[in-house]
């Protein structure tokens, strides 16, 4: 579909030059002026939640239709709600039923899943390999358990009831193939998943409000249940909240922004506060990659999680907010691999943060010995996570754009960003976008990030 191309990136950057600009190296791809589209062949999703009376239990079908670009004779799926301390908030996610024509059976792999559930990763696996190109469809019933509020993906409370990677979430990397990484026990994500075409419907108990990736329309009241659907072309996952909001809803550029609080005066203020956002992070990634960006404002529970075109916010605006709209940018559009180069994401989101708040992280940071580039399994605790990934990583950027000069750091920012776009980065992009940039390379490699 067309949304990705409606606008320029020119027509909103803050007037500096691009890399185009520059004499590129022969034989070095151009840098493109807007995001490159989607895949043509990308999965197409279509998902369907009923959320029980009890705000707890969510039943759910998945049904997709995969074709790859290299050959396979499986589906690999992540059970994320397995995690070991997810299911010790008591959620978790069991599958039943998986159909297809080309389907044989199917297996759980633990994946370092809580011992008690069925696994960390769902295999479909297929009668006949699947060549390049040729396109099978899957469904999946399951049954996932919300768990009691936290700071997690999942989690009910008296006001809300909601899900991120709720579902079996597809775990293929184009070009690559599938990707089992294990879950880890850790509040940050670690799944690679594809740019897909997905719908959603919810069914909900009449009366609550569904905010979710995609916007949320309300579709048939039958008194009991209301079923609400949304749709985006090119959502890596999907994130759910039902409660009691009141909706404000406003525009920045040709994107629309849904936001969901408390009361009427709580969503005006959080609605102002995501549009000052996304028109500020704008200006130096170009424009928003959503037709639609959805907030959801839950109870305090210390910070806010990130999906395609939709936020949890767990915790107050103004910072933290920045940062998960400027991961729509970094995740969203430009997927990574969240477990093995956590920072591609984590630390361009807190040195967007930086930019834009103008609280940039202490450049003393940098002095920290261990390397940004770690996966996320090798950091000995979350603290140490944080202060490399977040807080090293986004000095390290930060210094980078001191060392190269503002204007053409920011233009190879949005080069990779535009050439990145609904793929899966890895370092090495990161490094052919500052080719031209030597001083900003070496402080990227003396920070470990390459
Ligand atoms: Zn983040």
């Amino acid at each position: 579909m067309a949304l990705l191309l409606v606008t320029s990136c020119s027509s909103v950057t803050s007037g500096q030059g691009s890399l185009e600009d520059t004499d590129a190296e022969p034989g070095v791809e151009a840098c493109p002026d807007v995001p490159v589209p989607p895949a043509a062949d990308r999965p197409v999703i279509d998902l369907r939640f009923e959320l029980d009376d009890d705000a707890r239990t969510v039943t759910g079908t998945e049904s997709v239709r995969f074709t790859p670009d290299i050959a396979t004779d499986e589906l690999v799926f992540r059970l994320t709600a397995n995690q070991p301390m997810s299911v010790a908030a008591g959620s978790g996610i069991e599958v039943g039923e998986v159909t297809g024509e080309d389907v044989e059976g199917s297996d759980f792999e633990s994946a370092g899943a809580e011992e008690s559930t069925q696994g960390g990763l769902l295999v479909v696996r297929l009668g006949a390999s699947l060549e390049p190109g040729q396109s099978t469809e899957v469904g999946i019933e399951f049954e996932l358990r919300l768990g009691d509020g936290t700071f997690d993906r999942f989690g009910h409370d008296p006001q809300s009831s909601w899900w991120g990677s709720g579902h079996p979430l597809l775990a293929w990397e184009p070009g690559q193939g599938w990707r089992r990484e294990p879950l880890v026990d850790s509040l940050g994500e670690t799944a690679t998943s594809p740019a897909a075409d997905t719908t959603v419907s919810v069914l909900a108990p009449t009366g609550r409000t569904v905010l979710m990736t995609g916007g949320a329309e309300e579709v048939r009241e039958d008194g009991r249940q209301t079923l609400w659907r949304s749709s985006s072309p090119t959502a890596r996952d999907v994130s759910v909240a039902v409660g009691e909001f009141t909706v404000a809803e406003g525009s920045v550029g040709d994107s629309r922004l849904f936001v969901g609080a408390e009361d009427a005066d709580a969503a005006a203020e959080l609605l102002d506060q995501v549009s000052t956002a996304v028109d500020a992070l704008r200006q130096y990634f170009g424009a928003f990659p959503y037709d639609r960006l959805t907030v959801a404002r839950l109870d305090d529970y210390g910070g806010g999680i990130e999906y395609p075109a939709m936020i949890l916010l767990a915790g107050p605006g103004d910072t933290v907010l920045i940062h998960e709209v400027a991961h729509m940018w970094f995740y969203g559009m430009v997927g990574n691999d969240q477990g093995s180069n956590p920072w591609l994401d984590e630390s361009f989101a807190t040195y967007a943060e930086g930019l834009v708040s103008g609280h940039r992280v202490d450049p003393g940071a940098l002095q920290q010995t261990l390397d940004v580039g770690l996966p996320i399994g090798e950091f000995p605790g979350a603290e140490t996570y944080i202060d490399i990934v977040y807080g090293k990583g986004s000095a390290m950027l930060d210094r980078a754009r001191e060392e190269s000069g503002a204007d053409v750091f920011d233009a190879a920012i949005r080069c990779y960003v535009n050439a990145n776009a609904w793929q899966i980065a890895s370092p090495e992009d990161v490094e052919t976008a500052l080719q031209e940039l030597p001083a900003a390379l070496d402080v990227l490699r003396g920070a470990g990030a390459l």
